[in-house]
């Protein structure tokens, strides 16, 4: 509540003006009945036409101002509350952009999706409704019920009865509604996961004949959620019905007792049962408005938790080298540790090596032996729990983020590409690059001869993620792309996993002639990959088995043996 009351205080005077016409709308109603007594009271019980008229016209002009009220009420509201969840979805962005990958792995993205769209589009709802009847509704209510009493004294009893039963019920509807409404949106979280599962696999998914046992994901989500909604709406369906029920009968007892009424207070008695009809109206509005509050304020706190997520890692603030070197950096590892979030062993355990500026390292291990992990710690992606990585001598985790980020370039173990032209896509890399810079880049990834290929080169418009591209394609891109960036450490994830052996031993030629500026972290699962590295880490388990050269490793480190034995043939040497 206190999230919405701060986006709707960023907005006062637009909120006020809304809630000021809405005032002069409120009024408008409430004034209605009472002149339409006087013209049957004195106008017509009298016969008199010049009274029908004057109030006729007065009642005219009154009608006209409730109008313009409503119009420039709904211009306002929509206005505002547009205004407060744009607001709120670019601070929930940025706030994720904000936090860390350790963050984000709780946080799960589906659940961030539903945030950003439908948690904020209940807020606005009630934003919205609270601009357009929440106000009114209070006010039309004290309004009417005044009126009623000062008119027809007797009823105050019976209008006391009326409101206790109805707030009560009100109460309770809220009351039962609330956690129900917040069941609801965890459920839309699930259902959402399973259908951004399902359609980032859906090739996986149909080339393994899954779809039935997807549809059962999905279908089982589908059916949760709409179990909730139902039990949600249950509630609100007991109670909204009830409500009505008694201010129904609160104007059926009214007539009743009205049935000795003199016929000179015909008027009198119309105005009160419109006025009744009309507190019905609000207290149907109140408890409508107060559903959509429950869940609002549901939502909100879910918005709230991304907002208050505060981020794993703490920004440096060594600024360090004032003058820029492009030059390449040292990276060193010291005793490094590393555990996932609820993982019961550390992916990677006591790693100690230096690589020494312009050195290429390779990194070699089975899938799932810790080499992504690894890697990820140099441009805190992660940090460690245990030890330190270094950077050019200074840890990172005092390097300022920015400028750690800017000496590094990663080509990801998993491709990844935006919607854009290839230039577009490879000047994420360096955003002033020139176009000779980018072909050289592209030249080393030994992109550039299939990128020439294409009708429009360079200006080629790729698909969300690439799509249109093949996936050794898409790598050296990608590989392109950090290239571009000049890094100090380069970190090459596996990614010439999808080429063929020609065109990946061209890349690697192409990368120890230009290798002199960087300082290159290696990895792949092949062995032909990473022999002619300077030195080669050997990973197993998390654990580092050995480090050398080709040589020195195929004399002491039995797994790298037995990598070499199983890939390229027992027995040889070199
Ligand atoms: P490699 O790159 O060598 O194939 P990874 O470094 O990706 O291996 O993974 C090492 C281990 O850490 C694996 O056991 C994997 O299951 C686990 N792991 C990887 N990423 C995550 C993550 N985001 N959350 C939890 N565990 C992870
Ligand atoms: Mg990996």
């Amino acid at each position: 509540m206190k999230l919405i009351l701060h986006y709707i205080g960023r907005h006062k005077k637009m909120f006020f003006t809304a809630l000021f016409f809405l005032g002069i709308e409120t009024l408008a109603d409430l004034l209605q009945p009472t002149f339409m007594s006087y013209i049957v009271d004195n106008g017509v019980q009298q016969k008199d036409v010049g009274q029908i008229l004057g109030y006729g016209i007065v009642m005219l002009m009154i009608a006209a101002c409730g109008a313009l009220g409503a119009v420039m009420r709904n211009i306002y509201a929509s206005r505002t509350s547009q205004q407060i969840s744009m607001e709120m979805r670019s601070d929930i962005y940025k706030k994720v952009l904000d936090l860390s990958f350790e963050n984000i792995d709780r946080l799960a993205p589906a659940s961030i999706i539903t945030r950003i769209t439908n948690d904020v589009t209940q807020i606005q709802n009630l934003i919205n409704g609270t601009m357009r009847i929440m106000m009114k509704a209070p006010i039309t209510c004290i309004g009417a019920i005044a009126l009623i009493i000062l008119q027809t004294p007797q009823q105050i009893p019976m209008m006391i009865l009326i409101l206790c039963i109805s707030f009560w019920l009100i109460g309770a509807n809220m009351y039962f509604g609330y956690p129900k409404f917040g069941a609801l949106q965890k459920c839309l979280d699930k259902l959402n996961n399973v259908s951004r599962e399902f359609l980032s696999s859906i090739r996986v998914v149909k080339a393994f004949g899954g779809q039935a046992q997807e549809e059962e994901k999905f279908d089982g989500a589908a059916q949760e959620f709409a179990k909730a909604g139902v039990s949600a709406m249950r509630v609100s369906a007991v109670f909204s019905p009830l409500i009505n029920l008694t201010v129904n009968a609160g104007i059926v007892v009214l007539l009743w007792l009205s049935q000795n009424q003199d016929s000179g207070q015909i008027g009198r008695l119309m105005a009160s049962v419109n006025y009744m009809t009309q507190v019905l109206f609000s207290l149907g509005m109140v408890s409508n408005i107060l559903n959509t509050a429950v869940r609002a304020v549901a939502s909100a706190e879910r918005v709230e938790e991304v907002l208050k997520e505060v981020p794993a890692q703490e920004n440096g603030l060594k600024s360090v080298p004032s003058e820029e070197k492009k030059a390449a950096c040292e990276v060193c590892f010291e005793n490094v540790t590393f555990s996932y979030a609820g993982a019961s062993q550390p992916a990677v355990e006591n790693i100690s090596f230096t690589a020494q500026p312009g050195e290429t390292i390779g990194i070699i291990g089975p899938t799932g032996c810790g080499k992504s992990t690894l890697i990820n710690l140099v441009p805190r992606f992660y940090d460690a729990q245990k030890g330190r990585v270094l950077v050019d001598g200074l840890d990172v985790k005092e390097w300022g983020m920015d400028m750690l980020r800017r000496k590094i370039g990663v080509a990801p173990q998993k491709a990844l590409l935006f919607t854009g032209t290839i230039a577009e896509n490879l000047r994420w890399g360096l955003e002033d690059a020139s176009m000779e810079e980018i072909r050289r880049a592209a030249k080393i990834a030994c992109a550039d001869d299939f990128i020439m290929g294409f009708a429009e080169r360079y200006e080629t418009m790729l698909g969300q993620g690439g799509v249109n591209l093949s996936g050794g394609q898409k790598q050296r891109l990608s590989l392109a792309r950090a290239l571009l960036k000049k890094p100090g450490v380069l970190i090459l994830d596996d990614c010439t996993s999808a080429l063929d052996a020609t065109t990946e031993r061209a890349v690697l030629e192409g990368l120890r002639e230009n290798a002199a500026d960087m300082t290159v972290l290696l990895i792949s699962q092949r062995i032909s990959t990473v022999m002619s590295a300077d030195r080669i880490i050997c990973l197993e388990d998390g654990e580092m088995k050995g480090f050398g050269n080709h040589q020195e490793l195929m004399e002491s480190c039995a797994t790298y043996q037995a990598i070499y034995a199983s890939q390229i043939g027992g027995g040889q040497n070199g």
